[in-house]
C-alpha cells in the first residue's frame, strides 16, 4: 500500500513541525540542542520521540518525570499525516505537485497551532513561504508565475485595506499570510480561500459569543481560518469554481 510510506512520512514531518512551534516564536534554533522535557529537563532518547507511538506508549507522560505531554503533539502528527495522505490522494500522479502541497500544508499546520497559542504569525514562515510559493508556480506551472505574483499583491493588498479600515483588528502576520497563500493558490484559489475564511470566522465568533467563550472585545486569530481556506482551496478550489462561474452563467 503506497500510503504507508506517505503516512510514515507525515508523521515523521509532524513530528518536525512540533518542533517549529515550541521553538519559532521563542526564536530558539530547530536544530539544536536536541529536544528536552521541559518538566525535568532531560534529554528525550529516540526511542520515546517516535511520532504517536512513543505518546500512546508512554500514555502522554514523560519517562523520567511523569509530567503530562501536550495533546497537540500527538495531534500534530496525526493530523499533518492525514493530510500528506489526502495530498498523495489528489496530487500524488505528479511528485511536484504532491512535494509543494505537502510543503504548502506543513507551513499551514505550524501556523495554525503557534497563531492558536501565542496570536502571532511568524515571518519567519510566511515570508519564505511568499517565495517558495511564487518559486512553485514556475516548477509545477499548476498556476502561472503571473497568477502567483497577482495573488501576492491581491493576498497582502485586501489585508492593508482591511487594517486601515478596521484599525487594529488584523495584524501584519495575517496580511503577510495572505501574500503567501495568494503566491501558492494563484489569484482565482485565493480568493475561494478568504471567502471560506471569512465564513467560518463569522460563524465561530458568532458562537464563541452566544457561548460567552469571549468578550466581543477580544480578539479571536484569524491565522487558522485563514490556514483552513487555504487547504480547502488547495484541495477544492477548482471545482468550486467551476461549480460557481458554471451557476453565475446559466
Ligand atoms: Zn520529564
Amino acid at each position: 500500500m503506497v500510503l504507508v510510506p506517505v503516512v510514515t512520512f507525515g508523521l515523521i514531518i509532524g513530528s518536525f513541525l512540533n518542533v517549529v512551534i515550541a521553538r519559532v516564536p521563542e526564536q530558539r534554533s530547530l536544530w539544536m540542542p536536541g529536544s528536552t522535557c521541559p518538566g525535568c529537563g532531560n534529554a528525550i532518547a529516540w526511542y520515546d520521540n517516535i511520532p504517536l507511538l512513543s505518546y500512546l506508549l508512554l500514555r502522554g507522560r514523560c519517562r523520567a518525570c511523569a509530567v503530562p505531554i501536550p495533546w497537540r503533539y500527538p495531534i500534530v502528527e496525526a493530523a499533518t499525516a492525514a493530510l500528506f495522505a489526502a495530498a498523495w490522494l489528489r496530487f500524488g500522479d505528479d511528485v511536484r505537485q504532491f512535494v509543494v502541497a505537502v510543503a504548502f500544508l506543513a507551513a499551514l499546520v505550524a501556523i495554525t497551532v503557534i497563531d492558536l497559542r501565542h496570536q502571532i504569525i511568524p515571518d519567519a514562515i510566511t515570508l519564505p513561504g511568499v517565495v517558495a510559493g511564487f518559486l512553485a508556480a514556475l516548477a509545477t506551472q499548476r498556476i502561472s508565475w503571473l497568477d502567483s505574483i497577482v495573488g501576492i499583491l491581491a493576498g497582502g493588498g485586501l489585508f492593508v485595506a482591511v487594517i486601515l479600515l478596521s484599525r487594529g483588528g488584523m495584524g501584519g502576520g495575517d496580511l503577510k499570510l495572505g501574500a503567501m497563500l495568494g503566491a501558492f493558490l494563484g489569484w482565482q484559489a485565493l480568493l475561494v480561500a478568504l471567502f471560506i475564511a471569512v465564513m467560518l470566522g463569522g460563524m465561530s465568533a458568532v458562537v464563541l459569543l452566544a457561548a460567552r467563550r469571549v468578550a466581543r472585545k477580544d480578539a479571536i486569530p484569524f491565522g487558522p481560518f485563514l490556514a483552513i481556506g487555504g487547504a480547502v482551496a488547495l484541495f477544492w478550489a477548482d471545482a468550486i469554481l467551476a461549480w460557481y462561474l458554471g451557476g453565475f452563467h446559466r
